[in-house]
């Protein structure tokens, strides 16, 4: 091992959604090869390079489940649901037993049957009013159950989350969002048979009945009704799930480790981790993230952590947004974003490492099973043929193809943080 002091250490760069399919409008290249990538390109000709299945090969990730693996958990092991981590983002202390969901304001319409018609799942958005109208649920006493609180925050735009504390809960509930415009708003079913599930699962469609009855009735849809906006009057609910128990990277590693995030999700996930939360002003999760104040939070959380997280979400935004020319340019901002984190970094000390969580190609508007580009550059790194750090040219790197829990077993043998196995 190095000398204490001397200790290398590790920024793991994460750009969601970074892979892509070849694309038509771009004359048939993905968007890390239409753009142009000076800083990234340098670093894949001093550095080693692969491509990363990270679930395994062909399955799409999650965004949660795609972290978990690149922080070196077994996500099929240990992955409880999207809730929790998003509740943790929130900065929720989740306790135990706590039944914790991802929220979406919405917009509904009540039909006859007292079922409710889904018109809008994201109520338009972009929703000035989300703080108020949390403030108006958090809390809220569900009829019948007295023991059982109902914590409600809100996170960005139309997003909050939902956590349900009390006796007697289950987490093995199904969702109410339907995912679909016009769709019905479903009832919540148990996925197992304990009672506890049963009871959960009621207590549920009750909250979507309290849900709607308090924000119906709120002067602030009023005004959004005449101001022709879709009303805000129902949260749907997904990823019930409890709290994580995964041990942290301390634990496993003995290492202290950060966080540099905009997405209550990747927060969240993090503090799973065990990771410090670095709150930084101006890191938006959006495409006007600012990617200065990410690369220089990062650098400066160097003097203190072993291991830093940077997250950019903006790729796989525009992915979603099925818009190649602008994730071309979130992907120059990625570039610039490294530009200024390795003006600030010791190259002697720390390693820094490039990747995605999943492809979001932009044709599909989703995630798909391909594999990311990976690119370690750093102190004892041997470096391999590949100059570009784009799907196909990392492809013939010198890492070859590796699976996502493989990265930090990898990482931390750079740190000497690996163990020996045999004698
Ligand atoms: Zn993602
Ligand atoms: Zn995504």
């Amino acid at each position: 091992m190095a000398a204490a002091g001397t200790m290398p250490k590790v920024v793991l760069v994460v750009a969601d959604g970074i892979g892509d399919r070849p694309i038509r409008t771009l004359n048939g290249k993905t968007p890390l090869e239409a753009a142009r990538t000076p800083t990234l390109d340098r670093l894949a000709t001093e550095g080693a390079t692969g491509l990363l299945h990270v679930i395994a090969p062909g399955v799409p990730p999650g965004s949660d489940t795609g972290h978990l693996a690149l922080f070196g958990y077994d996500p099929y092991g240990c992955y409880t649901g999207r809730g929790a981590f998003e509740a943790l983002g929130a900065g929720l202390v989740l306790e135990p037993a706590d039944v914790a969901f991802r929220g979406n304001f919405a917009t509904v319409q009540q039909l006859k049957d007292k079922t409710f018609k889904v018109i809008d799942r994201r109520a338009g958005r972009s929703l000035p009013e989300a703080a108020a109208l949390t403030a108006l649920i958090d809390g809220l006493a569900l009829p019948r159950a007295a023991k059982v609180k109902v914590i409600v925050r809100h996170t960005t735009e139309h997003r909050c989350v939902v956590v349900l504390r009390g006796p007697n809960l289950s987490a093995r509930i199904g969702d109410t969002d339907p995912h679909g415009h016009g769709d019905i708003v479903l009832k919540s079913k148990p996925l197992e048979k304990a009672a506890s599930a049963r009871q959960t699962a009621s207590l549920v469609d009750t909250l979507t009945q309290e849900f709607y009855r308090l924000l119906s009735a709120t002067p602030i849809n009023a005004k959004r009704r005449q101001a022709g906006l879709p009303e805000a009057n129902m949260v749907l609910l997904r990823g019930a799930g409890g709290h994580p128990a995964i041990p942290s990277l301390e634990a496993i590693y003995g290492i202290r480790s950060a966080c540099v995030a905009g997405g209550a999700l990747y927060k969240g996930v993090a503090r799973s981790a065990g990771m410090d939360i670095i709150d930084v002003p101006g890191a938006t999760a959006s495409y006007d993230t600012d990617v200065d104040a990410k690369a220089l939070a990062a650098a400066t959380a160097l003097a203190t952590h072993d291991y830093i997280f940077l997250h950019f979400k903006a790729t796989d935004t525009a992915a979603h947004d099925k818009d190649p020319t602008r994730k071309v340019a979130m992907v120059e901002k990625l570039d610039h974003l490294l530009s200024v984190l390795m003006a600030q970094v010791n190259r002697d000390q720390v390693c820094v490492a490039v990747t995605g969580d999943h492809t979001t190609a932009c044709d599909v508007g989703n995630h798909t099973g391909d594999p990311v580009p990976l690119l370690i550059v750093g102190p004892g790194v041997r470096s391999d043929p590949v100059v570009r750090f784009t799907e196909r040219a990392c492809a013939g790197g010198g890492l070859g193809h590796l699976r996502g829990r493989d990265l930090m077993p990898l990482l931390m043998n750079f740190l000497d943080r690996t163990p020996m196995f045999g004698a």
